[in-house]
C-alpha cells in the first residue's frame, strides 16, 4: 500500500467486530472522512479544520464514543494510538495498515477475554438478590429446627447449591433433589409457609 495512505482500526462497540479503513492523505486533508463497521452501527469520523484533525472514535472498550485532537504530524506520520479517556487503554490505532492490524487484534483479544469476564460475573450473580439473601436465610431458620430438612428415604444428610435464581437441595443418602425457587416474592412466599422441607426421596 502506498505511504500516502493511512489506515484506521477500532474495535465496534456494538458488534464487537474489527474495524479498519485506509484513506489517502489527500483525502484526509480535504473532505471528512468516515469508517464505518460492517454492522452500521458505529463509525469512526474524521475532520481537518485547517490545522488539526478531529477524530471521534466508537471505543470498543468502554462503549462510549471518544474524541482526539491530532496534528497534522501525528494523524499522517508513523503509527498513532489514541486512549480511551475510561480506562486508558489504547482503542484506536492509526497508521500503516500491518501495524493497525496487529495492534487491533491484539486488542480484539483483550476486549473478547474482559466481555468473557464481565459474562461469567453477570451469571454468578443472583437473579434478584434481595429474594435470594431472604430465600437462604428462611432456609437457615428453617435448617435449624429438629428435623428441618430430611428426606423421604430416611436421611437427614443434605447438600445444597445456590444458584442464580434457586437453591437445591439433594439428600446425599439417595440423591433426590428438591429445588427451592428464590427469583420472585412468591418463592419467598412459597418457601416462608413451610416449617420444615422434605426431599421427595424414595
Ligand atoms: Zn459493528
Ligand atoms: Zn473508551
Ligand atoms: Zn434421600
Amino acid at each position: 500500500m502506498s505511504k500516502d495512505m493511512r489506515t484506521f482500526g477500532y474495535i465496534c462497540p456494538e458488534c464487537g467486530a474489527m474495524v479498519m479503513g485506509s484513506r489517502s492523505i489527500f483525502a484526509l486533508a480535504a473532505s471528512d472522512a468516515e469508517i464505518p463497521c460492517q454492522c452500521g452501527k458505529s463509525v469512526l469520523h474524521t475532520r481537518y479544520d485547517g490545522q488539526n484533525y478531529h477524530i471521534t472514535v466508537p471505543c470498543g472498550i468502554c462503549g462510549e464514543t471518544h474524541a482526539a485532537l491530532c496534528p497534522p504530524e501525528r494523524m499522517l506520520q508513523g503509527g498513532t494510538a489514541l486512549g480511551c479517556a475510561d480506562t486508558k487503554q489504547f482503542c484506536c490505532y492509526i497508521g500503516e495498515e500491518g501495524l493497525v492490524e496487529k495492534n487491533l487484534r491484539e486488542l480484539s483479544v483483550l476486549v473478547q477475554k474482559e466481555k468473557q469476564q464481565k459474562d461469567s460475573e453477570e451469571q454468578e450473580a443472583f437473579l434478584d438478590n434481595v429474594i435470594m439473601y431472604e430465600v437462604l436465610s428462611e432456609l437457615r431458620d428453617i435448617a435449624a429446627r429438629k428435623d428441618g430438612i430430611t428426606c423421604l428415604c430416611g436421611s437427614r444428610a443434605y447438600s445444597m447449591t445456590v444458584r442464580r435464581s434457586a437453591v437445591d437441595l439433594q439428600c446425599k443418602e439417595c440423591g433426590a433433589k428438591l429445588r427451592i425457587n428464590a427469583a420472585t416474592d412468591r418463592d419467598l412466599d412459597d418457601l416462608c409457609c413451610h416449617m420444615k422441607l422434605v426431599i421427595p426421596g424414595k
